[in-house]
């Protein structure tokens, strides 16, 4: 029987993160710690125009052009992650947005850890339910939430 108590998100570990295979392990391990599943994932070069589309809401933003580029810079793992309490739960593990904050605020979080500055700050994470559902489509068009609801969420479920 298929039950509902996991929550899905969308996590991107970024270019800043990428480029240094050493520290992708450690926020993978940082994940597993908390307790998250990875249910998909995938290493991918954004085009520049999938950048532009995902950035959408920040256009005309004093960062804008600076975060498209850096996103451009390389490559990035996406994840479909899965928790109780997933969206807010991911989100705390990154940490705040600005690098300081996060510095001196949530030094254990991953941009605490290893925010280089305010727009290369290591990851990305949905900030809700109608944002992670339409993030997970624009990154695993594949991917069928209701079929896995139905088989390996259980699955999941009943390894803890
Ligand atoms: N960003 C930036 N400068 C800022 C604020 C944001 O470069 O002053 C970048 C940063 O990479 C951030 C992304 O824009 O992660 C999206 O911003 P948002 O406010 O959505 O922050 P997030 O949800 O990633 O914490």
């Amino acid at each position: 029987m298929s039950c509902s108590r996991l929550q899905l998100t969308l996590a991107i570990l970024k270019p800043d993160v990428t480029a240094r295979p050493h520290i992708v392990k450690e926020i993978k391990s940082m994940i597993l710690r908390k307790k998250f599943y990875f249910v998909e994932s995938k290493k991918m070069k954004l085009a520049q125009s999938e950048i532009e589309t995902f950035y959408k809401e920040h256009e005309g933003k004093f960062f804008h052009n600076r975060l498209v580029n850096f996103m451009n810079s390389g490559s990035i793992w996406a994840h479909i992650l899965a928790r109780e309490d997933c969206i807010k739960e991911w989100r705390k593990l990154m940490g705040p947005t600005k690098v300081l904050k996060t510095v001196f605020e949530e030094p254990n979080s991953i941009r605490g850890k290893f925010g280089l500055t305010d727009t290369r700050n290591c990851t990305h994470g949905s900030d809700s339910e109608e944002t992670a559902k339409r993030e997970i489509k624009l990154f695993f068009p594949e991917f069928d939430e209701e079929k896995w609801r139905a088989n390996d969420e259980d699955y999941f479920i009943n390894k803890k």
